[in-house]
């Protein structure tokens, strides 16, 4: 019993020291991301390790071959790299979209307000303070801020404030944003939280998330090739090494079917400019109810809508209005012969 409740008192010891030393880890959930972090890194290595440990035929072809080896690896770290920007990027919070937008508001009114008045009076026309302590909202008592007004403008007129504002942040969600639970905030464009990332998948990390899934993808498909290869290599070799190796390759192609059908779900959604959330949650949400099943709202053709996803990365605040009532009819209207020979959905 004594010898018990030592042991537990010197681990608990160990584990203030621990946490002391290493701020991070007294937070359960940031625990765990790195749990997850290690893991994932781990499942690579042993996949790769094992395969440089059993296979002396892939030593044999780095002698004489080193390109296809150093290709493979490079795939490998950049995959790896690939995960660990996706999982530290921003996925584009609603809060951090307001801030900016609500400074670059009291910039524009400082520097308008100098060029009009004189030195002594130039803060006196500010209506919006940007305290870090209010996350950005304005003042008690001035006008509505830019942001209220901006996101207001993109719903249809007659839009109430209190339907557009989040009830955990207490703030106006521009279209296509939704609080993420995990996260506890609001994010852009939100598509999901990805558990396997720590990460939330929105406006600012979506293309991020596209190419680490690709990258994975092609590293499995690679690694899968590798191993059916050691396997259909007539050698005498321990029957424990083949049972390994049999194995992780089942795993790994079950790894790989599901990523494949995802990269291709992403793919999809990307194409036709729309969220996961808002591909699984439709006819729940306000926007999109009425919205005949086959139109993509915010869909601008396949070309732009691959641009605006690969190439505009200029700000990852700037937000998406509603389309308008004709706009939708636009989309709506059934494909001619004519559609299709000007490329109507490009
Ligand atoms: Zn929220
Ligand atoms: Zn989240």
């Amino acid at each position: 019993m004594g010898i018990c409740s030592s042991f537990r008192d010197a681990r608990d010891r160990a584990v203030d020291r621990c946490y002391r030393c290493i701020p991070c880890l007294a937070d359960p959930a940031r625990r765990s991301a790195l749990g997850l972090k290690v893991a994932l890194v781990a499942l690579h290595l042993v996949y790769v390790g094992i395969l440089f440990l059993f296979d002396g035929d892939l030593i044999e072809k780095t002698k004489h071959e080193p390109w296809y080896t150093s290709l493979y690896l490079l795939l490998f770290v950049a995959t790896l790299v690939q995960y660990f920007v996706t999982s530290g990027s921003s996925p584009g919070y609603v809060l951090d979209a307001m801030r900016d937008i609500n400074e670059t508001n009291v910039t524009f009114r400082k520097t308008s307000a100098s060029s009009k008045q004189p030195a002594s009076s130039k803060n006196g026309s500010l209506v919006i303070t940007v305290d870090s302590g209010q996350l950005g909202r304005n003042a008690p008592g001035s006008n509505a801020t830019s942001w209220t007004k901006r996101v207001l403008d993109m719903y249809p007129p007659g839009t109430s404030i209190r339907t557009v504002t989040c009830s955990y942040c207490n703030v106006e969600q521009p279209p296509r944003s939704k609080h993420c639970h995990d996260c506890d905030r609001c994010v852009l464009q939100f598509d999901h939280h990805c558990v396997w990332l720590g990460a939330c998948i929105g406006r600012g990390n979506h293309c991020k998330f596209w190419w680490y899934i690709f990258e994975e993808t092609a590293l499995c498909l690679w690694t899968g090739i590798l191993y059916i290869t050691y396997l259909k290599t007539n050698i005498a070799r321990a029957w424990w090494k083949d049972v390994i190796m049999i194995l992780l390759l089942i795993t790994l192609a079950f790894c790989m079917i599901f990523l494949l059908l995802l990269l291709l779900f992403h793919s999809y959604l990307v194409l036709t400019n729309q969220t996961t959330y808002e591909l699984v949650r439709r006819r729940r949400i306000p926007y999109l109810r009425g919205i005949p099943e086959r139109v993509f709202p915010f869909s601008e053709g396949i070309c732009r809508n691959l641009y605006n996803f690969c190439c505009v990365q200029s700000s990852i605040y700037s937000l998406e209005w509603l389309p308008t009532t004709l706009e939708l009819e636009e989309k709506s209207r059934p494909y001619t012969c004519s559609d299709f020979l000007s490329c109507r959905c490009c």
